[in-house]
């Protein structure tokens, strides 16, 4: 039988501040022969996320950090080549956390079996994956409900374009904020939005101040910094917070201090929530039944950023950091 190997993405040096692409390498390993129970998979696509950079860092958070010359765990769809596993059989589409290799080789217990029918299938790392399922978790975390006013920072990313369209199935106001005229224009046209602005042109508190003169109920935090900022001013008594990433602040040095405003918590009664997608794993089926049907019924629009080329992984993650996509990035591999 002859060896098979597989290209892969290595962390090889922990990053201070921005990381840059010679933090990484793209190294090439051998795969073992297949045993009994094991099944190999050719890797699709692959997911790049902010969560990413945190994992670069060693330190201990609710993930450990990355290892040094190993490949780069995350999310992944792939195709079964070989299987020796009675679960599974050649050409079944399966998603894992292998991450940034183009083949590999799991245990069932790894793989989660999804349906070739939906198409692409890189689908199954944004509107009906974990960016997806965290979207829907989040507005599930603070109950948000019809009538409520919710404003979204990220809004036209993975996590934010899924979670702005179902708050608006789900009967809110829907107010967004991306990083450019283009991202503004997709929220509005294609997402749904009833208002959206671009965080770069003017202040995160004007806009907020124009777009809900009366004020919010809800605020998904995906950014952190001036967003949340503007949104302890923003929020009315009792509104909520989901406190779902900061990725303003992930490549600082130096953690910059927090809202000067925070004593907003204390004189509106505000709640603030932190979403970890993980802990919603028993969810799993729920989320992937609703969010299944609306994207089928064409209600909710998954929208991607498509890099070719495993050797193009390190670019498309970093281009996450100065807003190279709109909605989810992905890495398609040929
Ligand atoms: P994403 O929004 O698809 O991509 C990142 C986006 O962040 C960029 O496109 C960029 O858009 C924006 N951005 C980058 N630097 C920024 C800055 N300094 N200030 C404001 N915006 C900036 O990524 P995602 O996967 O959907 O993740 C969104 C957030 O959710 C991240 O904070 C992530 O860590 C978090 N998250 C949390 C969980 C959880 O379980 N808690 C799960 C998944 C993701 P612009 O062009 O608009 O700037």
């Amino acid at each position: 039988m002859s060896e098979k190997t597989t290209r892969e993405v290595h962390l090889i040096s922990r990053p201070k501040g921005m990381p840059t692409a010679a933090d990484f390498e793209l190294a090439e390993s051998r795969l073992a022969p297949l045993q009994d129970q094991q099944v190999l998979v050719r890797n699709l696509f692959l997911s790049v996320d902010p969560y990413m950079r945190g994992r670069m860092n060693d330190v201990k958070s609710y993930l450990p950090p990355f290892e040094l010359n190993k490949a780069m765990e995350g999310g992944a769809v792939g195709e079964v080549v070989e299987s020796r596993a009675e679960a599974f059989k050649e050409g079944d589409v399966v998603t894992s956390n292998y991450g940034w290799r183009e083949q590999f080789i799991a245990m069932p217990k790894e793989l989660h079996h999804v349906s070739r029918e939906i198409q692409p299938l890189s689908v199954y790392l944004g509107a009906l994956g974990l960016t997806g399922m965290t979207a829907w978790a989040g507005l599930k975390l603070v109950e948000v409900k019809a009538g409520d006013v919710i404003y979204l920072s990220g809004a036209a990313g993975a996590v934010g374009s899924v979670a702005g369209q179902l708050a608006k199935l789900q009967g809110c106001r829907v107010i967004g904020s991306a990083g450019s005229d283009e991202k503004v224009a997709f929220l509005r046209d294609e997402c749904g939005y009833d208002a959206a602005f671009n965080y770069k042109d003017g202040t995160v508190a004007e806009h907020l101040k124009e777009c809900a003169p009366e004020g919010i109920d809800v605020y998904f935090d995906n950014v952190g910094g001036e967003s949340l900022e503007a949104a302890l001013s923003s929020l009315r008594v009792h509104g909520r917070i989901i406190a779902c990433g900061g990725i303003s602040g992930y490549n600082e040095e130096k953690p910059k201090p927090g809202p000067s405003n925070l004593f907003n918590m204390t004189t509106k009664r505000l709640t603030m929530k932190g979403l970890l997608a993980r802990d919603w794993m028993d969810q799993q089926a729920e989320f992937e039944k609703e969010a299944g049907a609306y994207f089928k019924g064409g209600k909710l629009k998954h929208k991607e950023t498509v890099v070719n080329g495993i050797e193009n992984a390190v670019t498309a993650f970093l281009g996450l950091f100065s807003g190279q996509n709109v909605g989810k990035m992905v890495v398609k591999l040929t």
